[in-house]
């Protein structure tokens, strides 16, 4: 009997999906052990009553159908898997509190038919989640590694340092002492320090490292001659309403 797996997408830009999809190759053969019961992007199969043993869920849940989505999937699933930021943290769309206004001011007085909007949450504030994979968007390694260990019967784990650890592997050149305004040392490790290897500045996207000290790093940028705004400004992108900094 192959394990059998889902894919489902809430609110969000469906890039974590996509690199799923970008797999290519290896795609096939993870296909070939398990069976396959949802994947709107992929396939117009959708087997919405059997049980499954792992859910891959990306988005933030924004409608009641997102809620409604999310209750119907975790009941169902032995392993639910959030995937990529927004399903984790929010996303960029939780990064702002005025939720109502910012929807009124793209849709005006629309009355929604079709699913209502509700204030933009991680999967975490209404369901049970067994496993991440962090970043925005996901990289394809980052899945095949976690589908890997799911489908071996362990759970994939998170770094517990900060992007600074694999910066300083990679022996880069620290961009604060270049002015810049990184957010290595506040940021969970995994994604090989790829922005700033590349002499950009992380903004956060794998979200908060484990006992980060965001009171530090904004004391240090201050003294840097940043503007308390522009500090507020970076730091929230990735930040969700756990990380608002005063
Ligand atoms: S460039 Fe950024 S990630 Fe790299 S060491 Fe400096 S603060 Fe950390
Ligand atoms: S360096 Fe930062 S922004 Fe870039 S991928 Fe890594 S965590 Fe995301």
């Amino acid at each position: 009997m192959k394990p059998k797996v889902g894919f489902y997408e809430l609110t969000g830009c469906a890039g974590d999906m996509l690199n799923m999809l970008n797999c290519e190759d290896q795609l096939l053969s993870l296909f070939d052990v398990v069976e396959v019961k949802s994947f709107a992007m992929a396939s117009s199969a959708h087997d919405e009553d059997t049980e499954l043993d792992i859910a891959f869920v990306e988005g933030s849940v924004s409608t009641e159908e997102n809620l409604h989505l999310l209750k119907r999937v975790r009941e169902k699933s032995k392993i639910l898997v959030a995937v990529g930021h927004c399903a984790i943290f929010g996303g960029v769309q939780i990064s702002e509190n005025n939720w109502e206004e910012r929807l009124k001011k793209v849709y005006g007085d629309v009355n929604f038919i079709h699913t209502r909007p509700i204030p933009h949450e991680p999967l975490g504030m209404f369901v049970r989640v067994d496993a991440v994979i962090p970043g925005c968007p996901i990289n394809k390694h980052q899945f095949l590694s976690a589908a890997g260990k799911l489908l071996l019967g362990t759970m994939p784990e998170l770094y517990s340092f900060a992007v600074c650890a694999e910066c300083k592997w990679k022996e880069n050149e620290c961009l604060l002492m270049k002015g810049k305004i990184c957010l290595g040392p506040i940021t969970r490790g995994g994604c090989g320090a790829i922005c700033p290897t590349h002499n950009i500045p992380c903004i956060g996207c794998f979200g908060p490292v484990e006992e980060e000290n965001v009171s530090s790093e904004y004391k240090l940028l201050l003294e840097k001659g940043y503007s308390p705004e522009e500090l507020r400004n970076r730091m929230k992108i990735f930040g969700g309403k756990v990380r608002e900094v005063k």
